[in-house]
């Protein structure tokens, strides 16, 4: 019987991306949006305590194990700016293209060889609402910010970040491709590893 784990997110590329990078394990991966799961609030200063506070919100109202993923982007000539904030950079309700817009406008006078950036991710999976035993795992992509957008594949800041050992934006990557280098990737292979004869709750 494969286990049955809540996807604590509602964003659709990320559940695309944790779908395809699971797919062949024993695991049953329902998105909670199949739960009516109201959207957690995000007040961590840490992708950590995000990543812990959606998987929480996640389990209290599916009554089953979850995993929650909180990632952003880390740009090193903005003080490691958007971080945490980085769906929302430009606003509560901004899209991707409006976060995209605002870093393009931001890094405008920031020579090439400043505009160095990476993607990090926090995995958790928490087997119960008050597991006091989270599985961490942590992912970073190192990369360099474009100055216009290329790309139409992936989601969120993909089509400005440079991927230097491919010689293309995130964007411009095969998903297979992206997964396999990707933060969300490493930070899910780690969890898989770790999930494999983790005990049960106590
Ligand atoms: P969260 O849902 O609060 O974790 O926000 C994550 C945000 O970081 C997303 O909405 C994207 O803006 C950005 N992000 C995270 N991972 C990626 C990725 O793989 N590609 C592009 N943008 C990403």
């Amino acid at each position: 019987m494969p286990q049955r784990i809540v996807l604590a997110s509602n964003n659709a590329g990320k559940v695309r991306e944790i779908g395809q990078l699971l797919a062949g394990h024993e695991i049953e991966v329902l998105p909670q949006s199949s739960f009516d799961i109201p959207e957690a609030e995000e007040t961590g200063l840490t992708f950590v305590e995000n990543a812990i506070l959606k998987a929480r919100n996640a389990c209290a109202h599916s009554g089953l194990p979850a995993i929650a993923d909180d990632s952003g982007l880390e740009v090193d000539a903005l003080g490691g700016e958007p971080g945490i904030y980085s769906a929302r950079y430009a606003g509560p309700d901004a899209t991707d293209a409006d976060n995209n817009a605002l870093l393009m406008e931001r890094l405008a006078d920031v020579p090439d060889e400043q505009r160095t950036a990476r993607f990090q991710c926090l995995m958790v999976y928490l087997r119960h609402e008050k597991d006091p035993t989270p599985i961490l795992c942590q992912g970073t992509w190192e990369g360099r910010i474009l100055r216009a957008p290329q790309g139409e594949n992936g989601f969120g800041y993909d089509p400005v970040f440079f991927v230097p050992e491919k010689g293309c934006s995130a964007a411009e990557l095969p998903a297979e491709v992206k997964n396999a280098l990707s933060h969300r990737g490493q930070a899910l292979r780690c969890l898989v590893e770790r999930l494999a004869g983790y005990p049960p709750a106590p």
